[in-house]
């Protein structure tokens, strides 16, 4: 331990000396960068239903030293300017170990990590081509007095490909879109080490909810999926598509619990996933056993019924989880944003925290209604929003 700091100290002051004399390097300044930044998946922008243009990705991180390194602050800088600042108490809701679902503002020696990012830029602004990251650290590593660190790096492009357009996956009102875009946790941090690489597959996943009309998710006993205000209602084709992926036959779970020891092939029960063209897949997962009356290789069009909306695979209550993706896997895929074609916005509910209340105990969900009604065009439907989508 003691010689890896003093080898490490030497190698810091090493550094800098040469940065500072630049001996036979007239151009080219070195500088330690412990920390080092790459992005891998480039952000595609898309419009939320906040209006405002959204950019999702995530800043990997490995720190390369043999101490702690504290990230002190972030700067997003988007061609040249700095587009958003992210302060201690930012990073540190923000940056997670790889491996771990909590988030801290440090990364032990020798260990990698994600900060994950949603850059929101006002409506109708400029979105910019290039990305990169400047970072204030503080290197445990270091020498004394020359710990704190600044570092630039994780430069990325901007993904501008269009987005998906879509119709959407349910019909009729107050739906709530759980865990949705873009700071909810369970699916936008659901980073996967599969085949070889990390994949963020759900990354603007949404868990599909409903409330009767007196708010409640479910009404009577708790493990009864017919309880369930959206147990039953149709999941329905988001565009003309092609069916590539059925799966049928799984149980219904028991509501109110996490099934145990399911496996990876089983965790998303009986599903469907679409071929929606321009290497954009759709999946739909949970349904109904028996419920699924499309087959794979056929032709589905907008709007036609998929299957009926259950509570299979590693389900914790009914619901519907969809997804849109570069590939036909719910696992080794990049999630891609989509904007929905036509929805109303009602409400929204005061956070996941009240959300997971309600579904666990069956009172009214707490919503602070839009009055009136918000009609909205080609957007992702947020975190948390309340939503109608047309038909009955
Ligand atoms: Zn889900």
């Amino acid at each position: 331990m003691k010689i890896d700091r003093r080898f490490l100290a030497a190698t810091f002051l090493f550094a800098l000396l040469v940065s500072l004399c630049a001996v036979g390097r007239a151009q080219v300044s070195e500088n330690m960068t412990p920390l080092l930044l790459a992005v891998q998946d480039a952000p595609v922008p898309f419009v939320g239903s906040d209006g405002q243009i959204h950019l999702v990705y995530e800043l990997g991180m490995t720190n390369f030293s043999s101490g702690e390194i504290a990230v002190e602050k972030v700067e997003v800088v988007g061609d040249g300017s700095v587009v958003q600042t992210l302060d201690t108490a930012a990073v540190a809701g923000r940056l997670q170990p790889a491996g771990l679902r909590e988030a801290a503002g440090t990364l032990a020696k020798s260990t990698h990590g994600l900060l994950f990012l949603n850059l929101a830029l006002a409506p109708g602004s400029k979105v910019p081509s290039e990305l990169s990251h400047r970072l204030a650290l503080r290197v445990k590593a270091a020498p004394p007095g020359h710990q704190e660190l600044s570092e630039s790096g994780g430069a990325t492009t901007v993904d501008k490909r269009s987005v998906a357009l879509i119709g959407p996956p349910l019909r009729g009102e107050r739906y709530i879109a759980a865990d949705s875009c873009c700071d909810a946790t369970r699916h936008q941090r659901a980073a996967l080490p599969v085949n070889g690489r990390v994949w963020l597959a759900q990354r603007y996943a949404v868990d599909w909810e409903q409330m009767d009309t007196s708010g409640r998710i479910y009404a009577g006993p708790r493990e009864k999926l017919e309880s369930y205000a959206i147990f039953g209602q149709p999941a329905l084709a988001v565009a003309n598509a092609l069916v590539v992926s059925v799966i049928d036959g799984q149980p219904e779970q028991t509501p109110g619990s996490y099934p145990t020891n399911i496996t990876l092939d089983a965790a998303d029960g009986n599903s469907v996933i679409l071929d929606l063209g321009g290497k954009r897949y759709a999946l739909y997962a949970h349904l109904q056993p028996g419920s699924i009356k499309v087959h794979r290789g056929e032709k589905v069009h907008l709007g036609q019924v998929m299957g009926l909306v259950g509570d299979t695979g590693n389900s914790l209550v009914p619901h519907l989880h969809f997804q849109v993706m570069d590939g036909p896997s719910s696992l080794s895929s990049n999630g891609l944003p989509y904007e929905i074609s036509d929805f109303e916005m009602t409400g929204k509910s005061h956070g996941t925290k009240a959300f997971d209340q309600a579904e666990s105990d069956g009172t009214p969900l707490p919503v602070t209604p839009i009055s009136p009604p918000q009609a909205v065009k080609r957007a992702l439907p947020l975190d948390q929003t309340i939503i109608s989508f047309p038909g009955h």
